[in-house]
């Protein structure tokens, strides 16, 4: 196959490049061709470096709050000179409420600053060749799960008080958990009651009480995606997954990568 190329360009007038260099070097680990422009190019310069170096992908990086001009100019341009196949990805310091401008400008990714340039790099790889896609965003929150005390003690409010129904009750003998399920339009309520004090739950209410415990995402491709997460540095629980309730594939993230979530990654059995 042959090497993604890749041009890193700095649109605008500000004068730090160590986050462009950084980037650059970080695409070359990952056996990318990276050409850098240097600072203060201009969107045409920097559209003309594209084509004439035949690159795959424009990275841009802007740090001087440019980037609501300046990317857009560089997606216009490209469209102008007949080479709007190339794909245009943002990044630096861009404040979140100004990410969906900018796709809906023709940018097509847009990573804040506190991506790491390795989810960068996967991204452009899957990009320009996909096909093991783990992109596809997680189809539905599958449930929310809360930690009880007692099932028998909390199921009046849900089902009398809200009115929601009992899709099933099962034990989770691995977790010493008893769990029920209630059914909110396309996604769940999954109440946790500990069966021993040594079970996860358990622990949990002990140090915070009663609560929400962890939020699921439904996904595919469970295995590829926790090898992604894993790349990417993020702390998983499960590195492998394991078999959850409804003969699903599950794996945890946990909190300290996940902003203070307990993240289940839920994959419905086949
Ligand atoms: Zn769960």
């Amino acid at each position: 196959m042959n090497k993604i190329r890749v041009l890193i360009a700095k649109p605008g007038l500000d004068g730090h490049d160590r986050g462009a260099l950084v980037i650059s070097q970080a695409l070359r680990d990952h056996g990318m061709e990276v050409i850098y422009t240097g600072l203060r190019q201009s969107p045409l310069q920097i559209v003309q470096a594209a084509i004439q170096e035949d690159v795959d992908v424009i990275g841009l990086s802007s740090l001087s709050g440019a980037h609501r001009t300046l990317f857009p100019k560089v997606v216009e341009l490209l469209e102008e000179k007949g080479a709007g196949d190339i794909p245009v990805i943002g990044g630096g310091v861009i404040p979140s409420e100004d990410i969906s401008f900018l796709i809906d400008s023709g940018v097509k990714k847009v990573f804040t600053s506190g991506a790491s340039t390795e989810a960068l790099a996967l991204y452009i790889k899957e990009l320009i060749h996909p096909g093991k896609s783990t992109y596809d965003p997680p189809s539905k929150i599958a449930h929310i799960g809360i930690a009880v005390q007692s099932l028998d003690q909390t199921l009046p409010f849900y089902m009398d008080t809200l009115g929601l129904s009992l899709e099933k009750v099962e034990e989770v003998t691995s977790e010493e958990v008893k769990v029920a399920f209630l059914k909110v339009g396309e996604t769940r309520i999954e109440l946790l009651e500990p069966l021993a004090s040594t079970s996860p739950i358990a622990k949990f209410i002990e140090n915070k009480g009663e609560g929400v415990h962890h939020i699921a995402f439904e996904i595919d491709r469970i295995e590829d995606r926790l090898a992604k997460m894993k790349a990417e540095g993020i702390q998983l629980i499960n590195e492998e997954p394991k078999e959850g309730a409804n003969n699903s594939q599950v794996a945890f993230v946990h909190p300290t990568s996940a902003h203070g979530v307990l993240v289940e990654l839920c994959e419905e059995g086949k």
